[in-house]
């Protein structure tokens, strides 16, 4: 790879801040993962995503100065996995949070560095502050650019398709209050861990809200009608109106709704299948 060609895949998508687009597109990836690029002399990468070689290689052919920071919004397998290499090739610390020892996490990202809730990164270029939201994955941070007002969403908001939500590491009631949290922010814009930059985040916020809502009353419904029913079966009615080959990823968020009900007392788990709490 040259460096003109690296210069042509990369977009400055505001002061200081550039996009890199993974060579990983999918039906779940969208046109790839972004990995974000933050100052000019010593440079946070963000999301360096999944090991491709070419990948690690354009980012660091894209960085002049020396790479001080790697960071993960969360541990699933198109977020994380080049860290550890793209560390081991330029010295830089790695930060986030460790993956929990569920489901399909990349167990090879140890952070040197765990950040929680408000913690900072500070150059004199930026300022990235963490900001915990549970419900894609336990693990998963957001990290605000405070003189943007800019919001690194990873996967807890993309543009371009619904975020799966997949228990037990996924939880929808955590999802749900993670999404209001955004609005206290005063957010300007968000940068999705997929897709383009995202304008007026409140509004997209309660469109998420108000989208998760409607299929939590489709849900509702759905156990009114059918007295006991499986997921499966429940699946066929909430969902109508998505792709069947997307199904096989909706019955994990489907489960999800169902157990945010439960957790609230309003559905329960039987040895027949699922019903309305009376
Ligand atoms: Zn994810």
């Amino acid at each position: 790879m040259t460096q003109n060609q690296i210069s042509k895949s990369i977009t400055q998508i505001a002061p200081g801040v550039r996009r890199l687009v993974a060579p990983n597109p999918g039906i779940m990836t969208g046109p790839g993962t972004n990995t974000y690029l933050f100052g000019e002399k010593q440079v946070a990468v963000l999301d360096p995503g999944p090991l491709i070689r070419e990948h690690v290689q354009a980012i660091q052919l894209a960085v002049a100065g020396s790479i001080r920071w790697i960071v993960v919004t969360h541990t699933h397998p198109d977020h994380s996995p080049a860290a550890k290499a793209l560390a081991a090739a330029t010295g830089a610390m790695l930060v986030g949070q460790p993956p929990p020892f569920e489901g399909l996490q990349d167990q090879s990202f140890f952070p040197e560095q765990v950040l929680n809730d408000c913690d900072r990164l500070a150059t004199d270029e930026f300022t990235l502050r963490a900001v915990h939201t549970p419900g894609h994955a336990s693990n998963h941070l957001c990290y605000l650019h405070e003189e943007l007002n800019w919001l690194f969403t990873g996967d807890h908001i993309m543009n371009g398709s619904t975020v799966v939500i997949d228990p037990p590491d996924g939880n929808m009631k955590q999802y749900l209050a993670s999404l209001r949290r955004l609005k206290e922010l005063g957010l300007q814009r968000l940068a999705p861990g997929h897709g383009d930059v995202i304008d007026d985040p409140d509004a997209v916020v309660d469109f998420i809200i108000e989208h998760r809502l409607q299929r939590e009353a489709k849900l509702i419904d759905a156990l009114n009608a059918g007295g006991v029913a499986t997921a499966e079966e429940l699946l066929v009615r909430v969902y109508d109106d998505v792709d069947p080959q997307l199904h096989r990823v909706a019955i994990r968020s489907l489960l999800a709704h169902l157990i945010k009900l439960q957790e609230e007392g309003r559905a329960n788990d039987t040895q027949d299948g699922w019903t309305l709490a009376q």
